[in-house]
């Protein structure tokens, strides 16, 4: 594998884990660009055009988008020199296919990584998605109880009004969770076979930014591993 080509944080775990607000707090400490496909979706998703339309309605079901299409996405954005020392991957890889073009991308390139499960159990999931609020404006995330904005219902960082993700109604998260686990969960597997280069973190027990101190140092200390992962 070549070398110098930064290394890439890849954070795993059902949705409503956190990985987003963790993503936002640890591109402060780590000083790398956080990509969510997620995001880069919903912004996609805006465009209105035919491929928008159908981004939205797999989104809406609670049904993942095409491998073929994220990974072109991932391709083209961790190509762009901001990701030249490293990155943090939100929601990506999300399949076994995913996961095996982006162990190529990244042995091709020299990039090593760190893959982080966050474990957070089922029914704190289904808290976290029910009382969830965003802002369409910044994407801040907020929780009804758990982290509520200073005046209800309006973003305190841009005064937005917040709305509920379409994807966060009961009948989807449903939905999504199954998607996780028939999908994704076997990328736990796929990964952990390395040692060094795969770590579990609780994502419950502590305030966001502590969990987010943890998975920092955890980035910061030992050596990038990845390549073996990509012979399985
Ligand atoms: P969460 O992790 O909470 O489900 P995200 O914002 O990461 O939320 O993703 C929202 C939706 O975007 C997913 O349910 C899926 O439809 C789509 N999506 C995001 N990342 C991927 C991916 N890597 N592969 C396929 N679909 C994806
Ligand atoms: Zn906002």
């Amino acid at each position: 594998m070549r070398e110098g080509g930064g290394r890439a944080l890849i954070l795993l775990g059902p949705p409503g884990s956190g990985k987003g607000t963790q993503a936002r707090l640890i591109r402060e400490c780590l000083k790398v660009p956080h990509i969510s496909t997620g995001d880069m979706l919903r912004d996609r998703m805006q465009a209105g055009d035919s491929l928008g339309m159908i981004i939205k309605r797999l989104i809406d079901e609670g049904e993942l988008v095409t491998d073929e299409l994220v990974n072109r996405m991932v391709q083209e954005r961790i190509s762009k020199p901001d990701c030249g020392k490293g990155f943090i991957l939100d929601g990506y890889p999300r399949t076994l296919s995913q996961a095996g073009m982006m162990c190529r991308q990244l042995a091709d390139r020299g990039t090593g990584w760190l893959v982080v499960h966050l474990k957070v159990d089922y029914n704190e999931i289904i808290r976290r998605l029910a009382g969830r609020r965003s802002c369409p404006g910044c994407g801040a995330v907020y929780h009804l109880t758990s982290h509520p904005p200073a005046v209800a219902g309006l973003c305190d960082r841009c005064g937005n009004s917040l709305s509920i993700r379409d994807d966060d109604r009961e009948s989807v998260v449903r939905k999504r969770l199954e998607a996780y686990e028939e999908r994704t969960r076997p990328l736990l597997e796929f990964f952990s076979e390395e040692e060094g280069s795969f770590c579990e973190v609780d994502g419950a027990g502590d305030a966001p930014p502590l969990i987010a101190e943890r998975i920092c140092s955890l980035a910061r200390s030992g050596r990038p591993g990845g390549a073996a992962a990509c012979s399985n």
